[in-house]
């Protein structure tokens, strides 16, 4: 079997470990004589496989004790509607646009009230994080998105307002330390970092919880979860089952201070390449504000470009085209991602630009 060199933006690379493991253990689940898929959501077995999922984020993440840890169908695209059902509270909602998911977030919230730019980052491009921000009267919550798995920028240091944080960590979550205390409210689809689609890890914080609004159907209150334990209905078992499975993975790695190490030696090989390249690869990111999950460049010779993908995926590298909307090209380098696929990249980087 060879494994691809997997820099897919999501779904992405999972350890082959995991994968491994739920190979092994598919068609008999802890000696039940069947999958985990087909027992029941109430099952001890499945009971005891939700709340060490659960224990496993809240030590590595280091959660304190006043959040609550949720798992909720839909994706992140989900979550731009129900943080803005949820906690559009005041007249107005305050969104930094730093890119295609923020502005997605930011369309949700104006079903619901004002949602107006604190910040934006449109005037370049995207190509670095805002440092100021305008909050006006009337706010309900600040949102912003953590790592911008499409323009490849990410906060190195979070905003400190004194309205409600509410974070879309989907494409960095467990990739580097946070202090989670510093958020009111974070969400992350389970597609970058974590496992397959179909879940999004919802943390929040107690005391935000209680001042939701509570007029709204039964699935759209984060409350609904919070007071079933995410057991209200069916949770997507499968999904997580793998997140289990890859939360154990990275405890075994060391944890996220080694992951956040790993993580920035893995962007580091690239981003080394890219500016050692004599200008022929340009990085899209100010380099104060790059992202260490997806890297993203051009070739100073824009018609190279799908030439460069496409030979790069005959020598085994998947993944490597920028997203449909922004062009270029872009290595997603996950948690699962190994240094040495990051090398090998940055190897055939090298060995491209000679050849032209
Ligand atoms: C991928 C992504 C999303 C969208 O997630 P879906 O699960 O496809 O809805 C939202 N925000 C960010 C930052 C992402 O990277």
């Amino acid at each position: 079997m060879k494994r691809a060199y997997n820099f897919n933006a999501g779904p992405s690379c999972i350890p082959l470990d995991v994968l491994r493991e739920a190979q092994q253990e598919f068609l008999d689940f802890k000696n039940t004589g069947m999958s985990i898929i087909e027992m029941s959501h109430r099952s001890s077995e499945y009971n005891t496989l939700h709340q060490e999922t659960k224990d496993l984020l809240r030590k590595l993440m280091e959660i304190p004790a006043n959040y609550d840890i949720l798992f909720i169908q839909g994706g992140g695209s989900t979550q731009f509607l129900m943080t803005a059902a949820n906690f559009f509270t005041k007249s107005r909602a305050a969104y930094i646009n730093t890119g295609v998911w923020a502005k997605k977030a930011m369309a949700e919230a104006n079903f619901f009230g004002e949602a107006y730019e604190a910040a934006s980052s449109a005037d370049r491009n995207h190509c670095y994080i805002p440092e100021t921000y305008n909050i006006k009267p009337n706010t309900s919550y600040l949102h912003i998105t953590s790592n911008n798995t499409i323009y490849g920028t990410e906060f190195q240091k979070f905003p400190q307002v004194n309205v409600p944080l509410i974070c879309d960590m989907s494409s960095d979550i467990l990739s580097r330390r946070i202090n989670v205390a510093d958020f009111d409210l974070i969400y992350a689809g389970a597609q970058k970092n974590l496992g397959p689609a179909g879940v999004v890890i919802v943390v929040i914080k107690k005391d935000f919880l209680a001042t939701a609004n509570q007029n709204l159907p039964t699935m759209m209150k984060y409350r609904t979860f919070a007071d079933n334990d995410s057991l209200y209905n069916t949770p997507p078992v499968f999904c997580i089952y793998m997140i289990n499975k890859t939360l154990h993975w990275l405890e075994k790695m060391g944890g996220i201070s080694a992951i956040e190490h790993n993580n920035i030696a893995k962007s580091q090989i690239i981003y080394n390449t890219i500016d050692n390249s004599d200008g022929f690869y340009i990085g899209h990111s100010e380099k104060a504000y790059r992202s260490k999950m997806n890297i993203t460049f051009n070739l100073a010779e824009k018609e190279l470009e799908k030439d460069f993908i496409n030979k790069a995926k005959a020598a085994g590298f998947v993944g490597v085209g920028g997203h449909r909307l922004v062009g270029g090209c872009r290595a997603s380098a996950y948690n699962a991602v190994s240094i040495e696929s990051c090398q090998a990249l940055a190897n055939f980087m090298d060995e491209y630009r000679k050849l032209c």
